[in-house]
């Protein structure tokens, strides 16, 4: 059977750091199977589902390279669900529920002031055809219940391994709102069965769902996927990371400068056996994912470990990849220039400040009487041309000859005059690419002490 996997979000809000690992897990997963990738937009909660969520969704998955193979939305789907919820009604294995939400808080409340589990007794079951035509002639809608089966439920789970669920733990879970709407497990297994899901990857708050989609795929006569379910991400401090997942939305990262690489490589890596690290290569990556390797505690998201990931991400962003986007950001710079300023950046904007280096007018810097005079010195030193990677020492070393400076005193007033800074790319790889030219005029602006 070909591995097929899902990425299953509400479109209820954006997408953020905790959910795309989902999405990277499984394109991983996909990718190195040689298997499917599906999206699938769990929108059957027409309230809070929203389209430009769907499509940001979609949007944000595409830029980070996570394209599915194919997109569905449930709520184009709800024909199957009916179908299913008829056979299942057939089998007496939905039934009808009256409850009020108060009658049930009640329940619950008494159960647990006697010691009880506050399971759902299933009085509803017990309910003749008359009571049920008097509640509905009373104006009641009924919800529709899933009656689970006795017994427990175990799977070996691929992250956690074998698990067993006390169904008897659980109260038979809605599968039909009051208002016909459906809720998400039923059109979850429905999908599952339908669309030939074999591993379904998510994260460990849905364990115990996965014992009632067990038992509800086997009551809708299918076989239940393999699943693995990760650890949550938490924050830094062992928290919840929901309750900031307002500014850690992938849309925020893009907007900070992230690229799409540093993402996808941080959710792949944070969480295992491995160590957080930088790829530019999907398929690389996809080729050392094993579920296996996630840990099943939680991994803890730290920001600034994620913008150290991205100055990785850019050392190894090939001339293909960075050109267009430097482009984009209205800096131009050469393959050559690229593969020299990408180790002295943390964000991709960052390189602006080398193209002016290498293109554009500087400041002078302000030195000392001392420096300007060595710094007009060196520019009568300067190699002919043309210059290449040993130009730069070939020059420093004739200035130690005739300045006896050495160590700093012979290199940090050049670089001051020629980049403007006290820090940056080597000077050998830099010099050539300022060129002559450049190189001279700002010696002898500096040099003249004009600033
Ligand atoms: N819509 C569900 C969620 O986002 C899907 C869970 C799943 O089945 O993967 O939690």
């Amino acid at each position: 059977m070909k591995v097929t996997v899902r990425f299953a979000p509400s479109p209820t809000g954006h997408l953020h750091i905790g959910n795309v690992r989902t999405a990277v897990l499984n394109r991983l997963f996909a990718l190195k199977n040689g298997g499917r990738f599906i999206l699938r937009l769990d929108d059957t909660d027409s309230e809070r589902s929203r389209e430009e969520y769907a499509q940001a969704i979609i949007e944000d998955l595409e830029w980070l390279g996570l394209e599915p193979d194919a997109v569905f939305r449930q709520s184009e789907r709800l024909a199957f669900y009916e179908q299913a919820a008829e056979k299942l009604k057939q089998a007496g294995l939905l039934y009808p529920c009256y409850e009020t939400e108060q009658e049930l808080a009640l329940k619950r409340k008494a159960q647990l002031m006697a010691g009880r589990p506050p399971v759902y007794d299933r009085a509803a079951l017990k309910l003749t055809e008359e009571a049920k035509r008097a509640l509905e002639e009373a104006g009641r809608k009924p919800h529709w219940r899933f009656r689970l089966p006795e017994g427990s439920i175990t799977w070996e789970d691929a992250v956690r391994g074998p698990v067993e669920i006390d169904l008897s733990t659980l109260s038979d879970p809605v599968l039909i709102r009051a208002d016909g709407s459906f809720l998400y497990t039923l059109p979850s297994v429905v999908d599952d069965m339908d669309m030939g899901i074999t591993h379904v990857i998510r994260g460990d708050d849905h364990v115990v769902n996965t014992a009632v989609q067990i038992a509800l795929t086997r009551a809708l006569g299918g076989n239940p996927p393999q699943f693995a379910h990760h650890a949550l991400l938490r924050a830094k401090d062992g928290g919840p990371l929901s309750k900031r997942l307002g500014s850690l939305g992938v849309r925020d990262f893009r907007e900070k400068g992230l690229e799409p690489e540093t993402i996808v490589s941080y959710c792949a890596t944070v969480g295992t056996s491995e160590p957080v690290a930088a790829f530019t290569d999907m398929q690389a990556l996809a080729e050392r994912f094993e579920l296996s390797k996630l840990s099943r505690a939680p991994a803890r998201f730290d920001e600034e470990e994620l913008l150290a990931l991205n100055a990785d991400v850019l050392h190894q962003l090939t001339c293909d990849k960075a050109l267009p986007r430097l482009e984009k950001l209205g800096i131009s710079l050469s393959c050559e220039e690229w593969k020299v300023v990408r180790a002295n950046i943390g964000l991709l904007k960052e390189a602006a400040v080398w193209e002016r280096v290498l293109h554009g007018d500087l400041e002078p810097p302000a030195l000392a009487e001392e420096d300007r005079a060595y710094v007009r010195q060196a520019a009568e030193a300067l190699p002919p041309a043309p210059w290449d990677a040993g130009t730069w020492k070939a020059w420093t070393e004739a200035l130690k000859r005739e300045t006896g400076r050495k160590g700093k005193a012979l290199f940090m007033p050049l670089r001051l005059a020629l980049t403007g800074r006290a820090h940056g790319p080597e000077m050998s790889r830099l010099l050539p690419l300022i060129g002559p030219e450049k190189t001279r005029a700002r010696l002898l602006v500096t040099g003249a002490g004009t600033a």
